[in-house]
């Protein structure tokens, strides 16, 4: 059974402190995660060794990085690469987040070269997709997203898909308030499993863990987690209140 995941994403929030609490917090109730479970935090760079000794010694718990240099190495101001963060047993890296791609102008093919460079150093991505309001309104949602699959994943072996992560975050559900519907987001999870489907057959798109983002709260995560297709939630503001993203992780199928 394909993995079902609770990925929190702090985004650029909390001080050093607050992040330390805020992981105690959850991590005192610690779930017993069931086995198909994974529970991954993505915690500014600063934090990320910190958020690494506290869940060593957990079974299922990860700690990710929301972002890394699609450049290998060398004089890139300011850059983080893949390899440091494997040099920090880092596994799990964000890359294409909304965010990154319309502030900082990342495009698929940029994160073709980051999903390379993980893949190479046996790290998870976890791949962000998603269309804007205006793509949603002209209803060409389905084409869109599938354009960023095939520019950013479609070169990678059989073998390697299935070593991605894939979030589904519409961006008019990000920050908003305003989740997809349940049949929304399945009818999205669906259209994705089946392009993927298309290229590397059912089996390889049927283990690939394709998340929903986009205002997961405490009280909607178990209606969404409940779709056939929904592997669990990668959450923003509902991340950063303990008791919330425990009952998010708690939601998962
Ligand atoms: P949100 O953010 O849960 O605050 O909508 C989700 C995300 O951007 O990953």
């Amino acid at each position: 059974m394909r993995k079902q995941i609770a990925a929190a994403n702090w985004k650029m929030n909390l001080t050093y402190t607050e992040g330390q609490q805020l992981l105690a917090g959850i991590l005192e109730n610690d779930l017993g995660s069931k086995e198909n479970h994974e529970v991954i935090f993505a915690v500014p760079f600063p934090y990320l060794i910190m958020a690494k000794e506290k869940t060593t010694t957990l079974k299922n718990y990860y700690i990710a990085a929301q972002n890394c240099s699609n450049k290998k190495s060398g004089a890139y101001t300011g850059e983080v690469s893949v390899d440091m963060l494997d040099s920090i047993h880092i596994k799990h890296c964000i890359i294409g987040h909304s965010e990154r791609r319309e502030y900082f102008g990342e495009t698929n093919q940029v994160l073709a070269e980051k999903v390379n460079l993980l893949l190479e150093k046996d790290m998870t991505p976890i791949f962000c997709c998603g269309e804007s309001l205006d793509i949603r309104e002209a209803n060409t949602q389905n084409s869109f997203v599938e354009t960023q699959l095939k520019e950013s994943l479609f070169h990678l072996s059989a073998e390697d898909v299935q070593k991605v992560v894939i979030a589904y975050e519409p961006i008019w559900a990000i920050g908003t308030g305003k989740t997809a519907s349940t049949e929304q987001a399945q009818e999205m999870h669906a259209h994705l499993r089946s392009v993927l489907a298309a290229q590397y057959g059912a089996d390889v798109a049927n283990e690939i863990s394709i998340l929903y983002g986009g205002s997961v709260k405490a009280n909607n995560a178990k209606e969404i987690f409940a779709s056939p297709d929904v592997d669990g939630g990668l959450v923003g503001g509902a991340s950063l209140v303990a008791l919330d993203f425990i009952e998010i992780i708690k939601a998962l199928k």
